[in-house]
């Protein structure tokens, strides 16, 4: 099947009448637990395109949340799931073992940030990363306290719910929580409460006195830190916080994770988002762009703390499948191949000023941020800091009604953010940015 024609096309309203059929049929066989940003239903998608069973082609501004970087059906991936597929679609890594699997861990060694000696787990899904790198962690420390940020995501099983900062939706009801989680506020330039032009030496200080004063920092295994927050709002740690706190878990024996799971692979413009500030972490976790949509994560790390764990500790049916693994070695040349971190810093080039335009005084747009093809509109009432979600949504549905797929996210919900498939077209951007800009219009 070809890449779908890359232009947005509307044969129908949106959601058309085949998709709100489904949907229908949905409600009464899939749990009412899962949200959904847009109930289209998806006929196909691949580069800037998703098209839905109505025929409307919409471009893609969410990349399935970070994922599609490649596209949705980029023709590497494509063919080597299918050659593997025929091959086997499974043995279970820890029964019997395949190349592809050391393949992958071989080039995220080599790709994630720092020349030491590393070793690599593979799992399915980004919270199973972040549970094992906990894991890992704590058997290499023989400590058990972890520490997180506000505003942080880090999944939905028990552990990362836990360190997840949101209540609704993501824990409400849910608990109790697991033991040992800490959190310390989250260095947000935009909302700190503090001297707006020292953000990352006031929060380090918070990070360091919470760790000092609460835990001691002899109980910590392991600090974890999104390098751009993702759910909470595309938030930025201003410089210097990051080495900062890498240098002080580094001082005290502490593990520091890098759960580069959203901002990982190009996504910022750099491989990682922590090579903004040359921070080498001890640990990374991957997961989304890593195998072009097929369900794949990976612990990386260095090769002493890796190895804390005995043969047995670690692993999953599912962990590194075979298919994954094809898909994620296709989608990892296309990244360095074709260079798709320039591809997100040219994002941010056509983007991020035009977003910045909308900003003003008596705008509702209070705050433009990001990096690379990670950018984010924060809505606020005009002249405060005071959050509009409502103002998001209202944009979200403009857009989406307009043929451009959008998703919010943010603590309060009043944040949109793009994520575009690295490989979306300029004009298909241009697109896109035209219909975000009426849509904000319709707030005046
Ligand atoms: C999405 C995400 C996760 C969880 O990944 P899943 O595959 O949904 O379990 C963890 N950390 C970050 C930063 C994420 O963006």
């Amino acid at each position: 099947m070809a890449t779908p024609e890359q232009k947005r096309i509307l044969v129908t309203e949106i959601p058309g009448p085949k998709s709100v059929k489904l949907h229908e049929q949905r409600g009464a066989a899939f749990a009412a637990g899962f949200g959904v940003s847009l109930p289209i239903f998806v006929a196909e998608a691949g580069g800037g395109i998703v098209v839905d069973v109505d025929g409307n082609h919409l471009i893609d501004l969410a990349s399935g949340i970070a994922v599609t970087s490649v596209g949705a059906s980029h023709p590497e991936v494509v063919a080597a799931v299918q050659a593997q597929a025929e091959r086997f679609t499974h043995t279970c890594f820890m029964v019997t073992e395949y190349e592809s699997a050391v393949d992958v861990a071989t080039a995220l060694n080599r790709l994630t940030p720092g020349d030491h000696e590393k070793r690599t787990g593979l799992f399915s899904t980004g919270a199973e990363a972040v549970e094992n790198a906990i894991k890992i962690a704590r058997s290499y420390t023989g400590r058990s306290a972890v520490v997180v940020l506000s505003h942080a995501y880090h999944g939905r099983t028990l552990l990362t719910m836990t360190m997840t900062a949101k209540n609704v939706p993501y824990k409400e009801g849910f608990g109790p929580y697991a033991p040992e989680i800490y959190r310390v506020p989250s260095p947000y330039p935009f909302r700190w409460v503090g001297d707006p032009d020292n953000v990352a030496q006031e929060a380090f200080d918070q990070l360091v006195d919470v760790i000092t004063s609460q835990i001691g920092a002899h109980n910590v295994a392991a600090i974890v830190v999104e390098p751009v927050q993702g759910e909470g709002g595309f938030v930025v740690p201003p410089d210097g916080y990051l080495p900062k706190v890498a240098a002080f878990a580094k001082e005290h024996g502490i593990v520091f994770v890098a759960d580069e799971i959203q901002s990982g692979l190009g996504r910022t413009g750099t491989m990682f988002a922590v090579d903004h500030e040359g921070v080498v972490p001890d640990i990374v976790t991957t997961a989304k762009a890593l195998a072009g949509g097929m369900p794949l994560s990976a612990v990386t790390g260095r090769a002493e703390i890796m190895d804390a764990v005995a043969p047995g500790g670690l692993g999953g049916t599912y962990a590194g499948n075979p298919v994954a693994c094809a898909a994620a070695k296709a989608a990892l040349e296309v990244i360095e191949r074709d260079d798709l971190p320039a591809k997100a810093r040219r994002i941010e080039q056509l983007a991020k000023p035009r977003l910045e335009a909308l900003t003003g005084e008596d705008s509702w747009v209070g705050d433009v941020r990001g990096r690379g093809a990670m950018l984010a509109m924060e809505f606020v009432r005009p002249g405060t800091t005071e959050p509009a979600p409502e103002a998001a949504k209202k944009v979200a549905a403009y857009a989406n009604a307009h043929g451009v797929l959008t998703l919010t996210c943010g603590t309060y919900g009043n944040v949109i953010r793009l994520l575009p498939p690295l490989v979306i077209g300029e004009d298909l951007l241009a697109d896109a940015l035209d219909v975000l800009e009426a849509a904000v219009a319709t707030l005046a």
